[in-house]
């Protein structure tokens, strides 16, 4: 897959959160009430009148539910899961170390937030259980 095609198909949140809900079924996941094992993705209305949704796990038997991003390096990050992936991208199948200025630019983000961004990624990047292999 080249930068293009990577772009091309995760160009939606969705697209994004639906790979990221695939591998997490695919690595154990088990509901933290019943210890079922099949889920279905929802999305909720943070608030009644707010426009933002949360996207959830919902477990297929007792109906709990947790956030798809909770126990990922995406936990608490205001950054678009299409951002981190062209990120992770760049930094798998560029040889030359990231740098943050550049990444900034292409992502559209502060440099702060592309520096995190590397940081985080590389660090999860070295896990054997990397959410990234399937990027490089
Ligand atoms: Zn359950």
């Amino acid at each position: 897959m080249d930068l293009a095609q990577l772009i091309r198909r995760y160009s939606s949140e969705s697209a994004c959160e639906e790979h990221l809900f695939q591998f997490r079924c695919d690595n154990g996941l088990r509901c933290r009430r019943c210890d079922d094992d099949s889920f279905v993705l929802v999305h909720s209305k943070t608030h009644s009148k707010s426009t933002s949704q949360k996207t959830l796990i919902e477990c297929k038997s007792c109906h709990y539910q947790t956030s798809l991003k909770s126990g990922t390096i995406f936990q608490a990050s205001k950054v678009p899961l299409r951002k981190w992936f062209i990120a992770a991208y760049l930094i798998a199948n560029d040889k030359r170390k990231p740098d943050a200025e550049v990444m900034a630019q292409f992502l559209e983000v502060s440099k702060p937030t592309a520096q995190l961004l590397i940081n985080k990624t590389e660090r999860e990047m070295a896990e054997p259980t990397s959410f990234w292999k399937w990027i490089s």
